[in-house]
C-alpha cells in the first residue's frame, strides 16, 4: 500500500535518463475537471510511474492508477462506488508538432521548461479512464425499469407489449 505523496511537479526529461520509478498517492479532491465531469471525489488515487528512454530514443512514462471515485448512476444519477484503474503510455514532447509523430500506442504529454506537472498528467489519466456509463444493480437503484421503459427485458415477456402512450401515462404517474 502506497503511503507517500506524489509530487507535484518533476523535471521529467532528467527522470527518465535516470530511469526512475515514482509512486504515490494524490488527493482526488484536487482535481477539479473530474469534480466537473463526474461531481465532487473523496480519497486518494494511487499513481505507479516509470521514466525511461526507450529503444527509439523516446523520453516515455509507463504508468498505473487505481482510484475508487464515487460516479453517478445513469439511471438514478446517485453516485456509486466504482473502482477505476488504468495502464497508459505517455511520450514527453517539446510542441503540439511532435506530439503528431509519435506512435499511436503512447499519449503525448508537452513538457514545458524542462517541466511536468503530475497532477495535471493523473487528472487527465483518470478522466480518460473513466467508464462511459455506470448503473447500479437494479435491486439498488433507485429508478426501477419499469418507469423507465415499456419493458427491454425477459420479464416483461407474459404481457402484452404495452402501448406508447399507455407507458407515458405509466411514467407521468410516477412524478
Ligand atoms: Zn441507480
Amino acid at each position: 500500500m502506497l503511503t507517500t505523496r506524489l509530487p507535484n511537479r518533476v523535471e521529467p526529461y532528467r527522470l527518465a535518463a535516470h530511469a526512475e520509478h515514482l509512486e504515490g498517492l494524490v488527493a482526488l479532491d484536487a482535481f477539479a475537471r473530474l469534480a466537473e465531469a463526474v461531481g465532487a471525489q473523496h480519497g486518494e488515487v494511487a499513481v505507479w510511474l516509470d521514466f525511461a528512454i526507450d529503444a527509439q530514443g523516446r523520453r516515455v512514462i509507463q504508468g498505473h492508477l487505481e482510484a475508487d471515485l464515487q460516479l453517478p448512476c445513469r439511471r438514478c444519477l446517485s453516485p456509486m462506488a466504482q473502482r477505476v484503474e488504468s495502464d497508459f503510455l505517455l511520450g514527453m514532447v517539446s510542441s503540439d508538432a511532435l506530439a503528431a509523430e509519435l506512435p499511436s500506442t503512447h499519449e503525448p504529454v508537452l513538457v514545458e521548461d524542462e517541466q511536468l506537472n503530475l497532477l495535471t498528467v493523473v487528472e487527465d489519466e483518470l478522466i480518460l479512464s473513466l467508464p462511459q456509463v455506470v448503473y447500479h444493480d437494479e435491486a439498488d437503484c433507485a429508478v426501477s425499469r419499469d418507469q423507465l421503459t415499456s419493458g427491454e427485458g425477459a420479464e416483461a415477456s407474459d404481457e402484452p407489449a404495452a402501448s406508447p402512450f399507455e407507458v407515458l401515462r405509466r411514467l407521468k404517474g410516477k412524478h
